[in-house]
C-alpha cells in the first residue's frame, strides 16, 4: 500500500463512507474520532489489512498534535487527509449559549485547521498529497436555524480557498465538499417534508459523498473548489 489517509470523523456516517472507499482503493487508512470503539468498529469494517484507528479530539490542539505525531511514528507520511469531523447544535441564535458557539466552531471550523496544520507537515514529503475538507450547502447559501453550523462551514469554504493558494507551490491540492442532506445520525431530525424539497426527492447516501471525496482527492489538476453533493437541494434554498 502505497498511500497514508487520514479520515477525521471516520468512525460514522459519510467519514466512515470514505474510510470504506479509500480502504477498496488500496490506500492504508488512519480512522479519527473521539469514541475508541466506533473507530475500532469502523477498522474492523476495512478492507485489507494495516489501517489503525486513534482516539482523537479534533477541537483539542494538544490531542491532534500529539495523535499525528504518532501516526507519523507508526504509519509514516500522510498523503490524503479528509475532514469530516463534525457537529451540529441548531438553534436559533436569540436561543444559542457562547459554549454551544464555541463547541461548533472548534470542532468544526478550529479542528480541520488543526488537523490540516499537522497533516502538511509530513504531506510535504509525498507526493500528490490531496485535502478534502467537508462543508455544507448550509454553509454557501444559510439556514435560519442554523447559524452556527453555517458560520463554522462558510469559514471552512474561505479556509479551503486560501490553503489551496497557500500550499499549491508544494503541489498539495485543497479542496471542499459540500454535502447537502446525507443519510447519517446527524440527520436523524430531518422530516420528510425538508426531504421533498430536494430536487431529486431523497436522501444522499454517505457512500454517494464518499465517490465525491475520491473524485477530489485523485484529481491532480483539481484544487480550492467547492464541490456540491445535494441532489440539487441549493437550486431549491
Ligand atoms: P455523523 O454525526 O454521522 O458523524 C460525525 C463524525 O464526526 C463521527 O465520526 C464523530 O465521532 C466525529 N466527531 C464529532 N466531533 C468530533 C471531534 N471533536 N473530534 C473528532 N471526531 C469528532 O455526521 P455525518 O457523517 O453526517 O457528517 C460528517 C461531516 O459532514 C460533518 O462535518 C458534517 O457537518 C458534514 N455534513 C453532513 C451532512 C449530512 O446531511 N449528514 C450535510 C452536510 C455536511 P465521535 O462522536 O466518536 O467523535
Amino acid at each position: 500500500m502505497s498511500r497514508l489517509a487520514v479520515v477525521s470523523g471516520g468512525s460514522r456516517g459519510i467519514g466512515r463512507a470514505v474510510s470504506q472507499l479509500l480502504a477498496q482503493r488500496d490506500c492504508r487508512v488512519v480512522v479519527l474520532s473521539r469514541n475508541e470503539d466506533s473507530a475500532r468498529d469502523t477498522v474492523a469494517s476495512l478492507q485489507g489489512d494495516g489501517h489503525v484507528s486513534f482516539c482523537c479530539d479534533v477541537s483539542k490542539e494538544q490531542n491532534v498534535q500529539t495523535t499525528f505525531e504518532m501516526i507519523q511514528k507508526k504509519c509514516g507520511n500522510i498523503t490524503y487527509l479528509v475532514n469530516a469531523a463534525g457537529i451540529n447544535l441548531d438553534t436559533l441564535l436569540l436561543r444559542t449559549h457562547p459554549v454551544d458557539m464555541v463547541s461548533v466552531l472548534h470542532t468544526n471550523l478550529l479542528g480541520s485547521m488543526l488537523t490540516c496544520r499537522a497533516a502538511l507537515r509530513t504531506m510535504l514529503h509525498t507526493k500528490n498529497a490531496a485535502i478534502v475538507n467537508i462543508g455544507s450547502v448550509v454553509g454557501l447559501k444559510g439556514n435560519a436555524g442554523q447559524t452556527l453550523y453555517s458560520a463554522s462551514k462558510a469559514g471552512l469554504e474561505g479556509f479551503t480557498r486560501s490553503l489551496a493558494k497557500e500550499v499549491a507551490s508544494r503541489k498539495i491540492r485543497v479542496n471542499l465538499l459540500a454535502p447537502g442532506f446525507i443519510w447519517t445520525d446527524m440527520t436523524a431530525w430531518v422530516t420528510d417534508e425538508r426531504v421533498r424539497s430536494v430536487p431529486l426527492g431523497r436522501f444522499g447516501e454517505p457512500e454517494e459523498v464518499a465517490h465525491a471525496a475520491l473524485f477530489l482527492l485523485v484529481s491532480p489538476y483539481v484544487t480550492g473548489q467547492v464541490l456540491v453533493v445535494d441532489g440539487g437541494l441549493q437550486l431549491a434554498m
